[in-house]
Formats: structure tokens, C-alpha cells, sequence
């Protein structure tokens, strides 16, 4: 199928982010990101009392879906009100705009979080979490290869399967894990029905480097998913299953822990 060029301009995602400002529930600051050509856009849902979820995307700047999808879940009012959430909507701002995966520099920023952030963007947004403790960190991709949804998870508890289940539920495709290239070499009992779970240990040796959601995982997290969407799906659907999964995810997750 032929890709469709998407015309959703970094600077569009910023206005509607911005926008959010007037709604009363939603802060949205820029955070200063030194040595980099644009600021991150950073923002507070939720009474701080509350249970906080971390959620970022548009680390991979040619991954465009996850980031719409993310604004779509706040501006529609999608997020269960008995959480708090720290957004960072887009974490590589400059590979977005350029359409690529790396940032301006040419660096995966995904794999600059080790030693306190190893590129502006890491750095910027490993200060600015610093002790902070979330429930669940969402990290939303997309993948160029897959052909269904998958996500990776690190911690407890164990929500991936609510999201593939509810992905599946809704029609669409769970990606088959033997048949994809995951970049990391998996044993079969990480690869389970759409959920991967890699070893800690081993993933920043195969990588080449520590994850955004991996770093928060080790200190911050106690459950951290990282969902992929098949870019060759149409937009609309790319954005549908960000939402079903992050949705089914949080509903898992406030059932296990009793308050839903
Ligand atoms: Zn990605």
C-alpha cells in the first residue's frame, strides 16, 4: 500500500497542544532543551494527589501517528480522570519536523538515557522528571515493518495482554512476533501473543543504548509499555489503536488495583 504522506506539521501539534492551556485541567509549558533547535513541549493533567502516568511520544521522528494519537487522547478527554499524567507529546521535536528517526544531531534519542541523558532532549526531560514516581510510563512508536500492533513491557503489573486483547477485540491485527525484525535478539519466552518482554539486563547491550522507557522502568516506573503501531496501516487506524490500548490499558490497571 502506498504511504500517505502526512502534512501535520510540528509547529500544528504545538498550537493544539497550547491550546489545551485554556481547557483549566491541562498545564502546558515549554521546557528549555539546551543545545538543541527547539524547546519540548511538556504537560500536567490531574490534581497532583492523584496516581501520576507518564506518557511521551514522537521520540522517532518518522513514527508521526503516536504523537496525534497522544493529543487526541486529552483533547477528547480520554484519559481516566483518577490519574494524574506528565506528557512529554513530542521528545524529539527536531526529527519530527525532518521526518526521521534520529534528531537533528543524527542520534536515536532513544537510546540517550543512560548517565543522566546523553543528547539535549534526554537530558532536558531526565531533569525535569527527576523525582517524580509514576504508576505506568506509555511510550507510543510506530513500526515500518509490522503488519498488526505490539508493544514491549518492563515491571509489574502485566497489562500488555489487556491492550493486544482489546486492540484484537476492535478488529484490528496483533503483529505475529516471529515474523517481525525487533531489532534485539528475543527468546522465545519474552515473545508472548503481541507482548514482548525483554530483559533489562541484556536490552542496552543489544540496543546500543538505554530507552527512554527502559530508563524509567529501572527508577521510576513500576510498569512501563512501549506500543508500536503497523505505519502502513491508514492514519485513522494508526491513531485508533494508540487509543484502544492506552485505554484498555489503564482500565487493567485500575481494576487490578481496585479502583474502578
Ligand atoms: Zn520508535
Amino acid at each position: 500500500m502506498a504511504q500517505v504522506v502526512q502534512v501535520n506539521a510540528y509547529a500544528d501539534l504545538e498550537t493544539r497542544w497550547k491550546a489545551l492551556r485554556r481547557r483549566g485541567d491541562a498545564a502546558v509549558r515549554e521546557v528549555a532543551c539546551a543545545g538543541a533547535p527547539r524547546t519540548l513541549l511538556c504537560a500536567e493533567i490531574g490534581e497532583a494527589h492523584l496516581p501520576a502516568i507518564a506518557f511521551a511520544s514522537g521520540v522517532h521522528g518518522d513514527e508521526p501517528a503516536a504523537p496525534w494519537a497522544l493529543l487526541q487522547l486529552v483533547e477528547d478527554r480520554e484519559l481516566d480522570s483518577r490519574y494524574s499524567y506528565r506528557i512529554w507529546p513530542c521528545t524529539n521535536p527536531s526529527g519530527y519536523a525532518l521526518g526521521t528517526r534520529e534528531s537533528i544531531d543524527g542520534i536515536d534519542v532513544n537510546r540517550s538515557f543512560g548517565r543522566g541523558g546523553q543528547t539535549p532532549e534526554a537530558r532536558a526531560i531526565v531533569m525535569a522528571n527527576r523525582n517524580r514516581k509514576f504508576a505506568i510510563s506509555f511510550d507510543l512508536h510506530e513500526d515500518v515493518d509490522a503488519a498488526g500492533f505490539y508493544c514491549y513491557e518492563y515491571g509489574t503489573p502485566q497489562l500488555g495482554h489487556a491492550m493486544v486483547d482489546a486492540v484484537r477485540e476492535a478488529g484490528f491485527r496483533v503483529q505475529d512476533l516471529g515474523q517481525c525484525d525487533l531489532g534485539a535478539p528475543f527468546t522465545a519466552a519474552q515473545l508472548d501473543d503481541g507482548v514482548v518482554r525483554p530483559s533489562p539486563a541484556s536490552e542496552i547491550d543489544a540496543i546500543g543504548g538505554l530507552s527512554y522507557n527502559l530508563s524509567l522502568a529501572r527508577h521510576a516506573a513500576q510498569c512501563a509499555l512501549t506500543l508500536e503501531t503497523p505505519a502502513r496501516l491508514p492514519w485513522d487506524d494508526r491513531l485508533s489503536i494508540h487509543r484502544i490500548a492506552v485505554k484498555a490499558a489503564i482500565a487493567a490497571f485500575a481494576k487490578q488495583k481496585n479502583h474502578g
